[in-house]
């Protein structure tokens, strides 16, 4: 690192304290930190069925891509509804021939076997993920990839101990699972879905985002290195129609589907009556609540985590901060002052703060919002920061002077641009908290714990985070309120999602 060309003193010169503040930012010329890793990809991707890779039927392929730099990763099959069929094949027959009638106790080996290969292969998957997805380094290494290992030990422990976990009832698992997942997690996303199913009992046939689908298929690879029998697990890339045929095909006992609430509700309306388990993880427009007698250089540390967290890729990402109105010119101050310190580019260097946005499409969406809330007469805030000539990149945005009647206050912007709105009275804060179609998470950040009680019942919302943000375990149930879907992921709630309760248990006279 070399030194700064320039400090400049960035407090505005009508605060009483002069007290020049380091702002990193632009000033420091970092030099480059690649991540060097070898993600071992293939040019070429087929689909995993029956535990192999096998083409489409169609031998129609699709390209994925670099969001980074646009260029080509990789070419990957195409998955019709022929292929989705024998994927779904070929997991109720792994269902009933083997994976049925194993011991408990030998499921759990399979997922211990799981995690600790994808702990062996960290370094290449989180590479990979990055390279795909387009999220910082430091996030896939240190985040997503040792998060989704740890799902899989999670459940592991669980799978001879379900009587344990569900006491009194006997339960059975669904018998195939259908699951379709986002880009915005890629491998996180899969584990969440992946593990509790097979600990439960279940086989699956899972389907990738379109844009995201190399670490699903590099999963596939441990899969077949870990012995796991032919058929438990089936992973079909495509794109929507794929995700369609996953989700109406008849052997599909459950449906599990995290993504937009669009395609959500249609997938509820289409399973209505077809007596098939589903959970739906949707869309969020968290508010992150700042009281006057907050830790603020804490809380601004959280705002910044809550939104710019995976380039505001993120379902309960804080994407509406609510401060309370007489700290709102000191808190809007700090968190110019951060923004212009995240670092944004390249997502393979290890000093990057703000990565990619996943594609060009979801780039195009976050610039229309981000139009209409100039429209709609917000006042606008941006980092100064230099971005990469190719590839997809946004500037940490922020959006002050926002009324609750603005898009950007109600629609999931998904992208890193932040919405202020104040509030006075905590009881203006939960109204305003609560008035969203969403119900996903909420941050409050206060020195007083009674308040956080308070809040924590008063906020319709799945996950409440005092003073704190983004703070996941495996053990801890994740899910939604209202548009926010239903269902619960991780945790004993997530796994109770792959069980039928099939009635109680009666004591032998
Ligand atoms: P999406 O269309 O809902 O995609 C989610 C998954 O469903 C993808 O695998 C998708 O395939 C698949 N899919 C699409 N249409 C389907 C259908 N009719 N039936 C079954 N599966 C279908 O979401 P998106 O297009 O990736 O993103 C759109 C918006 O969704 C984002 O801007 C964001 O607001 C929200 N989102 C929320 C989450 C979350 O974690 N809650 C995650 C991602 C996105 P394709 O990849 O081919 O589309
Ligand atoms: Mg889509």
């Amino acid at each position: 690192m070399r030194a700064p060309t320039e400090l400049k003193p960035t407090l505005p010169a009508r605060r009483s304290r002069s007290v020049p503040e380091l702002i990193f930012g632009d000033l420091w010329d970092y030099d480059p930190s690649p991540e060097t890793a070898d993600p071992k990809l293939k040019s070429q991707y087929d689909l995993f069925i029956d535990g192999e890779f096998v083409p489409a039927r169609s031998g129609i392929t699709f390209e994925t891509i670099n969001p980074g730099n646009e260029r080509k990763l990789a070419d990957v099959a195409l998955a019709g509804a022929e292929d989705v069929d024998r994927a779904f094949q070929a997991a109720r027959r792994a269902y009933d021939t083997v994976w049925s009638k194993l011991p408990a106790k030998e499921r759990g080996k399979y997922l211990y076997r799981l995690a600790r290969l994808l702990q062996d292969r960290a370094r290449e998957f989180a590479v990979a993920e990055s390279l795909n997805g387009g999220k910082p380094i430091k996030e896939s290494r240190d985040f997503d990839v040792p998060m989704a290992a740890a799902h899989f030990f999670y459940n592991a422990g669980w799978a001879d101990k379900l009587a344990y976990a569900f006491p009194g009832v006997r339960t059975s698992p669904h018998g195939v699972v259908g699951q379709v997942i986002p880009w915005n997690f890629p491998l996180l996303m899969l584990a969440w879905k992946i593990a509790p199913a097979l600990a439960a009992g279940n086989c699956v046939v899972l389907k990738p985002a379109e844009t995201t689908p190399i670490t699903a298929l590099k999963f596939a690879e441990i899969l077949q290195e870990a012995g796991l029998p032919p058929g438990v697990v089936n992973i079909v890339t495509g794109a929507g129609e794929t995700g369609a045929a996953v989700v109406a095909h008849p052997l599909a006992a459950k449906v599990a589907f995290t993504g937009s609430t669009e395609v959500g509700k249609l997938i509820q309306r289409q399973l209505a009556g077809s007596g098939k388990k589903l959970t739906l993880e949707l869309g969020g427009k968290a508010a992150n609540v700042v009281f006057d007698d907050a830790p603020l250089d804490q809380a601004v540390e959280g705002i910044i985590n809550g939104i710019f967290f995976n380039q505001g890729h993120v379902c309960c990402a804080g994407s509406r901060l609510l401060v309370q109105e007489n700290i709102a010119e000191v808190v809007g101050t700090k968190l110019r002052n951060r923004l212009r310190s995240l670092r944004v580019g390249d997502p393979l260097d290890k000093n990057t703060d703000v990565g990619a946005i996943n594609s060009r499409a979801q780039l195009d969406k976050i610039n229309e919002l981000v139009e209409s809330g100039l429209k709609e007469g917000a006042e606008l805030y941006q980092s100064p920061c230099r971005l990469p000539s190719k590839g997809f990149y946004f500037r940490p945005t922020l959006f002050t002077r926002v009324t609750q009647s603005h898009r950007i206050a109600r629609e999931e912007i998904f992208g890193p641009v932040l919405s202020v709105l104040t509030f006075r009275t905590v009881e203006e804060a939960v109204e305003k908290a609560n008035n969203t179609a969403y119900g996903l998470s909420a941050g409050v950040w206060t020195d007083k714990g009674s308040r956080i009680l308070k809040l924590s019942t008063e906020l319709k919302a799945g996950v409440i985070w005092a003073n704190t943000f983004n703070k996941f375990d495996p053990s801890s149930p994740f899910g939604g309120y209202k548009e926010s879907g239903f269902g619960r992921e991780g945790g004993r709630q997530g796994l109770a999602e792959y069980l039928k309760i099939d009635g109680p248990i009666v004591a032998q006279p």
